[in-house]
């Protein structure tokens, strides 16, 4: 396969909503299989269904797929050759195709107003208990006369494709087929998957509006681009045995199908907004590095074949395989995105950490939007602290706001734990004495002061450690307690101990 450079694929998102980890996961996939054997990716628009799309969408798609570094290989000449393919642009071609299928006997004219439809299917449902068995194919009989009638009368039809009304569709799955449907389970001997064509309806191809629908236009693309396999998500399963049929109308050889197995929640319920975010711009926005996700994005239904999990992109493309793919759903886990976000984020140097942090600080409004040389430098320092502890970029102004402010924000849970107890006051005036002879001021004499007295005060040095900590940072929990001291000075940890100070007394006047 490594050589096999004729690959074709594609992912062909819908641009009717923010692009979703399940769809990202599916183009990470084709892209993935392309990039491994030398063969191309194509992203490909389907806007069709002029009700749900819009151009924001469309925006969002391509900014997403940027962001991850998933590049498309080709598009039409109009756009350069960086694409992407557009559906809506291409109707022309989806019209011919559904006219020449009018020709073969494949389709017809269906005349059939919305009204009917919904009285149909409301029948179909009462008679058969819930379950409407679809289109009664009325308008697959009309005679010559009758069809001259309804054109005169001016209803604007659809087109519909002509199933074969007994016999079995097949397909080959590369990846479900594995465990199929008809009966012969062994892996990589039967491959198939079966469909009785009785159990298919008359599905429409071409709408009224002159738009087509998915099917006709997935089918004439997929084969107009010569795509070679055609990776998608399990839930278009359904849809394939329709297009197998378009295929044969066609006189087309089809790609092989595989379907990608379900991304389920913690729950093992579909993934959905009650999960948490589901667009890949959200999990950007809230600081998730591009390539943690796609890593993370690349073991949802697929494995190496060896224990490994933190791969870079050379080695996931290396690695890939249509073999690797699973069957069972996978779990979207946050922990382990949080998790693997956390080692990306430690793996940066401090000048790219910086770089990615930044934005993070001048939105919270914690520094100003162009950080000179030497500010960018103090605020390198203040991160490299925040860098150890921190799973997503949106932690950041939290876990550093007390650098940024002329005064910390004493948390009141904080203060009320360490800075009313009796010894604390004076403790803390003590420090600062020592603060103030400690020269240089940095870590290791911040914690020779902190433990010398700890020890002048036969008390354990947490004892100190605490309190200090709230003195400067105003919370309990944080970067490293010496390295902070070191990184905020001398002067500021002066000042923050004597208004630590006059806290603890004024909350022991209090108490
Ligand atoms: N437009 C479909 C989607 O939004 C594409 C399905 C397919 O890959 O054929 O996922």
């Amino acid at each position: 396969m490594a050589s096999d450079n004729t690959v074709r694929v594609r992912v062909a998102p819908s641009p009717t909503g923010l692009l979703h980890v399940g769809v990202t996961r599916t183009a990470i996939f084709n892209w993935l299989l392309a990039r491994h054997c030398g063969g191309r990716f194509i992203l490909r628009i389907e806007d069709t269904d002029q009700t749900r799309c819009r151009p924001e969408y469309q925006q969002n798609i391509l900014e997403a797929l940027r962001w991850l570094g998933l590049d498309w290989d080709e598009g039409p000449e109009a756009d350069g050759p960086h694409g992407p393919y557009v559906q809506s642009q291409r109707v022309q071609l989806y019209r011919e195709h559904a006219r020449s299928l009018l020709e073969s006997g494949h389709a017809y004219y269906c005349y059939c107003s919305p009204e009917r439809l919904a009285d149909m299917r409301r029948r179909q449902e009462q008679e058969q208990r819930g379950e409407a068995l679809g289109y009664d194919r009325l308008c697959r009989h009309l005679s010559a006369e009758e069809r001259a009638q309804k054109e005169a009368e001016g209803i604007a039809p659809t087109i519909r494709f002509a199933v074969p009304l007994s016999g079995t569709t097949d397909f080959r799955d590369i990846i479900v087929g594995r465990m199929m449907v008809d009966g012969t389970t062994v892996e990589g001997v039967a491959r198939h998957t079966s469909f009785e064509n009785a159990s298919l309806d008359d599905f429409v191809i071409l709408k009224s509006d002159g738009f087509p629908t998915y099917h006709l236009a997935s089918v004439v693309d997929d084969h107009l681009m010569a795509m070679t396999h055609v990776l998608r998500a399990q839930e278009w399963i359904s849809s394939t045995p329709r297009h197998v049929l378009l295929y044969a109308a066609f006189g087309w050889e089809p790609p092989a199908f595989g379907h990608l197995p379900m991304v389920l929640g913690t729950d093992r319920a579909k993934l959905s907004k009650r999960h948490g975010a589901t667009a890949v711009t959200a999990y950007r926005d809230q600081g998730y590095l591009p390539h943690a996700m796609f890593n993370f994005l690349a073991l949802l239904g697929w494995a190496p074949g060896d224990d490994r999990e933190v791969m870079t992109r050379d080695e996931l493309i290396e690695a890939f395989s249509i073999d690797g793919i699973g069957k069972a759903p996978s779990i979207f886990d946050i922990t382990k995105l949080d998790w693997m976000n956390g080692h990306y984020i430690r793996s940066c140097d401090r000048e790219r950490f910086t770089e990615l942090a930044l934005p993070y600080l001048i939105e919270a409004g914690l520094v100003g939007a162009d950080p000179g040389c030497a500010e960018r430098d103090q605020i390198g320092r203040v991160l490299a602290l925040a860098q150890e502890r921190v799973k997503v970029l949106s932690e950041l102004p939290r876990l550093t706001e007390f650098f940024f402010r002329a005064e910390p924000k004493y948390d009141p849970a904080a203060v009320k734990k360490w800075l009313t107890k009796d010894y604390v006051p004076s403790a803390l005036t003590d420090l600062a004495t020592r603060f103030e002879a400690a020269q240089p001021f940095d870590a290791a004499n911040t914690e020779r002061a902190v433990r010398g007295l700890a020890d002048q005060l036969e008390m354990k040095p947490a004892a100190l450690i605490h309190p200090t900590r709230v003195a400067v940072t105003g919370r309990t929990t944080g970067p490293g307690l010496f390295e902070t001291l070191e990184v905020l000075g001398k002067e500021r940890c002066l000042k923050r101990l004597r208004k630590a100070v006059a806290l603890a007394a004024e909350s022991q006047n209090i108490e």
